[in-house]
């Protein structure tokens, strides 16, 4: 691959796992924006602040120590010296993330940073696939190639469910269900880069498609 690959969307698209995939078959780094908004709303919680608090967020993510690591086989967050891969899918993180990348400030400093990232990986290996809500629209606007993952929320709310599961952490259906809706919402209709398509992306509808079909959806969509 040579350039940049944008996948955005909602929660239990597959996004992560086809995204990992797809930048491994391409021989590509691969760049979870997710995992630094998690991290941030990691610190935010250590620091013992209110995720709802903007000021005292901003100032917890000008300090906060974050290194994201881009190979797509073992991709690792690192928060003040230490991996915090598992910490922050933690529930507690999964609550706070999204009134702290709401946060103007927060988003500043951390588009600044993939695109310093994507910039790295363009020089070192030549392409890159980028996973998360604004990397068609805000991120990398002149992408290659941006596709927009879709997947109704009983889908959604499946998927993670299944997740959560196989990291020991199962929450009921209903509850994961309320959970992605109420991301969602609060994605989609935040001031600062709402979660939508970009006006090029290409829309792929990942409710009856499992990982391999949707890898190979993808594969086609860059050989295009
Ligand atoms: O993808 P993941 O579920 O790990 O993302 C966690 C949260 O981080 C999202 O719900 C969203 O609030 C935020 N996010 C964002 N912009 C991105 C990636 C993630 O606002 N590019």
């Amino acid at each position: 691959l040579r350039g940049v690959v944008a996948l955005d969307g909602p929660s239990g698209t597959g996004k992560s796992s086809v995204a990992r995939k797809l930048a491994a078959a391409l021989g590509a780094r691969y760049l979870d924006t997710g995992a630094m908004y998690r991290a941030v709303a990691l610190a935010v919680l250590r620091a013992g602040v209110d995720p709802a608090d903007a000021e005292r967020v901003a100032a917890v993510a000008a300090t906060a120590d974050l290194v994201q690591t881009t190979d797509p086989e073992a991709s690792t967050t690192t928060l003040d010296g230490t991996d915090v891969g598992a910490e922050i899918r933690g529930p507690e993180v999964t609550t706070a993330v999204s009134p702290v990348s709401a946060v103007p400030e927060v988003r500043e400093l951390l588009v600044a940073e993939q695109r310093r990232i994507i910039a790295e990986a363009l020089e070192q290996v030549g392409g890159i696939v980028v996973e998360g809500r604004d990397i068609g629209t805000a991120v990398a606007p002149s992408a290659e190639l941006k596709v927009y993952l879709t997947a109704d929320a009983h889908a959604r709310a499946q998927r993670r469910s299944r997740q959560d599961a196989a990291s020991g952490r199962a929450a009921s259906l209903d509850q994961t269900l309320a959970d992605v809706r109420r991301r969602d919402d609060y994605d989609s209709t935040r001031a600062v880069s709402p979660l939508r398509p970009a006006e090029d992306a290409v829309e792929l509808d990942t409710t009856s498609l499992d990982l391999p079909a949707t890898l190979a959806a993808l594969l086609e969509l860059v050989e295009d």
